[in-house]
């Protein structure tokens, strides 16, 4: 990721798979991660690139089929409440007591580009909109 020109081209050279994926490592500690909050089912990191002053990755430890939020089925409802939840936690551990953004990337149009579910939490600027 780091030769490549953008996030976007990122995005559009990862096909969607169930491969494993980097994610897969940082949960297992075979690379380090800087993680800031860990629990049975949820593990939270600091993105390696950063698009905020705050800028973590919300992600279940176990897949399960998520790949990304478009392949979510009904049986993923505990674990994706549990998701949100945890970002709701992280962010009042960061202090993001301005408010903050949550973000889910699916599929290429969405410029996702690690196929293990996870979620984005943006804080500590002001944010713009619409996304571009
Ligand atoms: P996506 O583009 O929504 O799929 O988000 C994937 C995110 O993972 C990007 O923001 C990357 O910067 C981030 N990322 C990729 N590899 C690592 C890593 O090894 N550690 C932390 N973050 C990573």
């Amino acid at each position: 990721v780091g030769l490549m020109a953008s996030e976007k081209e990122a995005a559009l050279a990862a096909a969607p798979s169930d491969s494993p994926t980097i994610f897969d490592k940082i949960i297992n500690k075979q690379i380090p991660a800087n993680i800031v909050y860990e629990d049975e089912q949820v593990l939270a990191f600091r993105d390696i690139a950063p698009q905020a002053p705050t800028h973590i990755l919300i992600i279940p430890k176990l897949r399960d089929g998520l790949i990304g939020i478009s392949t979510a089925e009904e049986r993923h409802c505990e674990i994706l409440g549990r998701l949100l939840y945890t970002a709701k936690l992280v962010a009042k551990q960061e202090g993001l007591k301005d408010g903050f953004r949550i973000v889910i990337n699916d599929g290429p149009n969405g410029c996702q580009s690690v196929y293990h579910l996870h979620i984005h939490l943006l804080g500590g600027r002001q944010m713009n909109w619409p996304p571009g």
